[in-house]
């Protein structure tokens, strides 16, 4: 297998982007090597400039549910894209992407559509001070929310990847309001809140993919749900990951717990640039023009995109691929932990749905500080194999592989093949 166009479009790209790149864990950093170029995808398979062809269990950190240019949400980009792509003004396709989108989350009766997760949870802490007056958020450790100064603590995802607690450039006074709590932990939230009135809320990644996929323990979110009601604290669900991907209605349906305040992304675009903050109507009339709480966007509720939303829910709704996702990542689980056992490889395997990730590790997996017992280096050697045997995985231990609707058998073959390669260059 040959990455030469590969390495020498990472060369050309140093010259004008830092690190060739444009989002840190494309760099391929923690697992060594040069960045794969992408020229194109269809359907399950990813193909690199090389010509080298993957099945993808990226699908571009999980936007891509339905698999890649899904022909439906071609058809209802393309169409949009010939009237025109940004007006400055409203247009019927926002109305009815919100509609599907309230529908499906009854904690909503209203949303705001932004332009990427990022400033989907920035808004919804910024309402969440708004409502509750006050100023302090809990996070918790090795949950990411995206590159806001003020959630730039014990973060995962690329943080985690790059081993950086924090970011340079983040004052200290961005962070002062922020708690630190542990994923799975009740006691530690409960903490926070001896002797202070001050906390507006806790944001939380209902199924943890930013670590790797950390699950939430029994009840943890509905005991986390009530408690914070008894406090006059809102629960934030970070549902940028899991929001149409765990079920319709996100984790949130799942676990049977509503949220205050959810902030979406990711899916909701279908791979176009969409994030969106919503929450029942009281807590929603803070928001301006409303209310006092400001939040704008040049391109908030962009056609195109919303287009691309529209088809991608739309025909999602229609091939409810939930129970599909839960058998296919039954099976891969199954797969992964049998062939770590023929290897004699120390494995945890955990899995929500569509999405998956295996640790290297004897520990189970419920938090961050466990998640980071993973031999990180088993992981790169795991990686490399993978992609020589066609399967593209995030290129980082604490990044969640993702399934699509489109996965064949043919595909999970593919893949089973590929892992029993990839253990035995571990073992
Ligand atoms: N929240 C979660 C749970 C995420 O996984 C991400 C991105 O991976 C974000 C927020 C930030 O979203 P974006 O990268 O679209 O800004």
């Amino acid at each position: 297998m040959s990455f030469k166009k590969s390495e020498k479009l990472y060369k050309k790209g140093l010259v004008n982007l830092v690190g060739a790149v444009n989002s840190p864990v494309r760099a391929f950093s923690s697992v060594g090597g040069n960045p794969l170029f992408i020229k194109k995808a269809k359907g399950t398979k990813i193909t690199d400039v090389d010509g080298n062809k993957y099945v993808d269990l990226v699908l571009s950190y999980g936007p891509m549910i339905l698999g890649h240019r899904h022909k439906k949400v071609q058809k209802g980009v393309e169409k949009a894209l010939k009237s025109g792509y940004s007006f400055g003004a409203s247009t019927e396709n926002e109305i009815k992407l919100a509609k599907i989108v309230c529908d499906a989350f009854p904690g909503m009766d209203k949303v705001r559509f932004v332009n990427s997760g990022t400033e989907a949870v920035l808004s919804g802490i910024r309402l969440a001070r708004a409502f509750t007056g006050k100023d302090k958020i809990i996070k918790f450790a090795g949950c990411y929310h995206g590159h806001q100064d003020a959630l730039l603590v014990a973060a995962g995802s690329g943080l985690a990847t790059l081993s950086l607690p924090g970011s340079k450039g983040v004052p200290e006074g961005a962070v002062k309001n922020t708690l630190i709590a542990e994923y799975n932990n009740l006691e530690s939230v409960k903490k926070h809140f001896e002797g202070d009135d001050n906390i507006a809320g806790v944001i939380i990644e209902p199924i943890g993919g930013n670590m790797g996929v950390v699950i939430p323990q029994n009840n943890f979110l509905k005991e986390l749900k009530d408690y914070l009601e008894t406090k006059g604290a809102l629960l934030i669900a970070d549902e940028v990951m899991t929001g149409f991907r765990s079920k319709f209605g996100g984790a949130q349906e799942l676990l049977g717990v509503e949220a205050d305040i959810t902030c979406l992304g990711k899916v909701i675009g279908g791979g176009f640039p969409v994030g969106a903050y919503g929450a029942r109507e009281e807590i929603m009339q803070e928001v301006a023009p409303l209310g006092g709480m400001y939040q704008a966007g040049t391109l908030s509720g962009n056609p195109i995109a919303m287009a691309g939303g529209i088809a991608t829910l739309t025909e999602l709704k229609k091939q409810n691929p939930y129970k599909k996702f839960e058998e296919i990542g039954g099976i891969l689980e199954v797969i992964l932990l049998e062939t770590a056992k023929k290897y004699n490889i120390d494995l945890v395997v955990n899995r929500f749905g569509s999405m998956i990730n295996p640790f290297f590790t004897k520990v189970n997996v419920t938090n961050f500080d466990e998640a980071q017992t993973s031999d990180t280096e088993k992981f790169a050697v795991f990686f490399w194999e993978m992609i020589k045997n066609g399967v593209f995985l995030p290129p980082s231990q604490f990044e969640a592989w993702f399934l699509s609707s489109a996965l064949t058998e043919k595909d999970i073959q593919k893949i089973s093949k590929a892992i029993d390669m990839a253990m035995l260059a571990v073992s």
